[in-house]
């Protein structure tokens, strides 16, 4: 019915099946990764074949990543299952989801080419006595161990580390899950992805750290270090300036979504802030872009917000905005009167 290699991801169409054949839903509210959307007439196409009475619905909202199940969509349609497409299950979910999903990546079919091996294998000449981590995004982790293959093959020392967890994949990162990062002695990095994000991730998580993007999609090899300089020193400079300077208000701001929604951080901030002399308002959003914030600042007023969503908001999509918009990470940074960076909580 498909040929999958010329969509370039793997999708496991047999799991679609048999998730239908378990629960036999009669609704289902597919939701696919923005990047992967191109994917949704065949997985509609494909449930439609197995049967035809299922309703299927898609998601048009932004999707950026298995944290994000939009569960006001599922209420609204009264939806008896959920497919999720492109990520593996988020480990910290806030509260459970009370119909069955499917959680189905979408495997990269491509090949790491010879022009990018050239370049990882220039690259990393110069640490090539040092332990250098292998890590991937989830749509590339199956190229791993051939890049881990080919790297000992030229004689460097490599290795993939087990995530403790569940149910991250050996060598996986998320967005705010570095666990992989924090848990090695190695201070070199290279990431196996398509884009800047993931390597920001590792370094945020170890500043220390020299780490390099192996982008599969431009094939080329970048190293993080000068933007992740740039992007620390906005960072240290709005923290060192609310130690140094004080608030009187703050904001937190809630995810309403499963994921997004983490009660035991919205907890410890709330009365971290309020013991230090801190009015706290508290806000729920689904998605968080600049004019929610802006109409949240019209609405407060707060000195500081602190988004207890996603962490990495503040970082990248909503880095200029005109107040302090800090993580729980830096939130606690200012709260400890420390300089040391932390991420993401
Ligand atoms: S970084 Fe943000 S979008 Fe990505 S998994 Fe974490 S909360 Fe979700």
């Amino acid at each position: 019915m498909l040929n999958q290699k010329n969509l370039l991801y793997e999708l496991e169409f047999s799991r679609i099946r048999s998730f239908i054949t378990n629960y036999n839903p009669r609704k289902i509210l597919i939701q696919i990764a923005d990047g992967l959307k191109f994917l949704s007439r065949y997985i509609i196409d494909y449930i439609e074949s197995l049967d035809k009475d299922i309703e299927t619905y898609l998601s048009a909202s932004p999707s950026y990543g298995a944290c994000d199940i939009p569960v006001d969509e599922v209420k609204a349609l009264n939806a008896d299952a959920i497919i999720h497409v492109g990520h593996n299950p988020y480990p910290y979910m806030g509260y459970s989801i009370n119909i069955p999903v499917l959680y189905i990546e979408a495997f990269y079919t491509g090949d790491i080419t010879e022009k990018l091996i050239k370049s990882i294998i220039d690259v990393l000449g110069k640490y090539r006595d040092q332990d250098i981590v292998l890590l991937a995004s989830i749509q590339y982790i199956k190229l791993l161990d051939k890049l881990y293959n080919i790297l000992k093959a030229h004689g460097y020392r490599v290795k993939i580390p087990r995530s403790n967890v569940e149910p991250l994949l050996r060598g996986q990162v998320l967005g705010c899950v570095y666990s992989t990062v924090k848990n090695t002695g190695s201070n070199t990095y290279l990431i196996l992805t398509s884009g800047l994000f993931h390597g920001i991730g590792v370094c945020l998580t170890k500043p220390s750290a020299k780490v390099f993007v192996a982008d599969i999609i431009r094939e080329e090899v970048i190293d993080i270090g000068n933007i992740c300089r740039k992007i620390l020193a906005k960072r240290y400079y709005i923290v060192s300036n609310l130690i140094n300077n004080g608030f009187k208000t703050a904001t937190l701001i809630v995810g309403s979504r499963p994921g997004q929604y983490r009660p035991w951080l919205i907890d410890m901030l709330y009365k971290r802030l309020i013991v230090n002399d801190v009015k706290v308002y508290k806000a729920i959003v689904s998605y968080l872009d600049k004019d929610r914030l802006i109409a949240l600042d019209q609405a407060l007023g707060s000195d500081i917000y602190i988004v207890t969503s996603c962490p990495r908001l503040p970082i990248d999509d909503l880095s200029d905005f005109y107040k302090p918009l800090l993580t729980p990470g830096e939130a606690l940074m200012v709260l400890n009167e420390s300089m040391e960076y932390r991420y993401p909580w």
